[in-house]
């Protein structure tokens, strides 16, 4: 069985070329997905994936290009496909889910009033660890928009997701992995995504390890920077072997 991690999707929130910085492992057919944004369905339908295989999904935090594709997955797989996504979520960003986000659109349904419980098989991730279908996934708190809770992933030892997060070396230190796909932002002076000037400050083989996503649509101006010193620009459908 060839068990693959591939970027579904590698744009910033504000990219209008790019699809969400999403990600899927692939089983076989079937895709995990680690974030759902609001372009997930195209996604995808684009990468050969196809929107109806999806077989769980992993929240990171709870940003538009992160969940708001939760309504069409929760909706679509309940009523056409009949059948409840398991979805993989921190304690912490429950309320902020479903209480803030979800509910205002999924609240009520033709039967009445429903939860996040109707639409999904929810399964809150104890002791920061969670095994789906042979994978294992290991979570951490990276650094976002302060006082909001955001999760990074470590997949099977072998790769590192980091979800939108500031510089964090003391995790990238901990953990064991081949590659990272890590947040960045091009534009210096952002104060919660890791700046390229900030990531630089890296040591070397850590940045030969990183892929770099959640990129805005002038990213091939800095190509030549990027490649000199990283493993480059995570694009769309750039895949590893689990
Ligand atoms: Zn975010």
């Amino acid at each position: 069985m060839t068990r693959v991690f591939k970027m579904i999707g590698t744009g910033s929130s504000d990219s209008s070329t790019m699809f969400n910085t999403n990600a899927a492992v692939m089983n076989d057919t079937k895709a995990f997905l680690i974030d759902c944004g609001l372009t997930v369905k195209s996604a995808l339908n684009e990468c050969g994936i196809g929107f109806d295989n999806i077989s769980g999904i992993f929240i990171s935090h709870v940003h538009g290009d992160h969940v708001f594709g939760l309504e069409r997955v929760g909706y679509e797989y309940l009523f056409r496909l009949k059948t409840k996504v398991p979805l993989y979520i921190k304690a912490d960003i429950y309320h902020e889910l479903w209480d803030q986000t979800l509910k205002g659109s999924m609240g009520r349904i033709g039967e009445g009033e429903a939860t996040l419980e109707d639409f999904f098989d929810v399964r809150i991730i104890q002791d920061n660890r969670f095994t789906h279908e042979g994978i294992h996934y290991e979570v951490f708190p990276v650094r976002h928009t302060p006082g909001k809770p955001c999760f990074g992933v470590c997949i099977n030892d072998k790769i590192l997701y980091t979800a939108d997060t500031l510089t964090i070396p003391d995790i990238l230190n901990a953990y064991r992995y081949t590659y990272c796909f890590h947040d960045v932002s091009l534009q210096e002076g952002n104060p919660v995504h890791a700046n390229l000037s900030a990531l630089m400050e890296y040591p070397q083989a850590v940045k030969q390890k990183i892929y770099l996503m959640s990129y805005s649509d002038d990213w091939k101006e800095y190509e030549h920077i990027v490649s000199e010193h990283f493993a480059g620009f995570a694009e769309q459908g750039k895949s590893v072997e689990l």
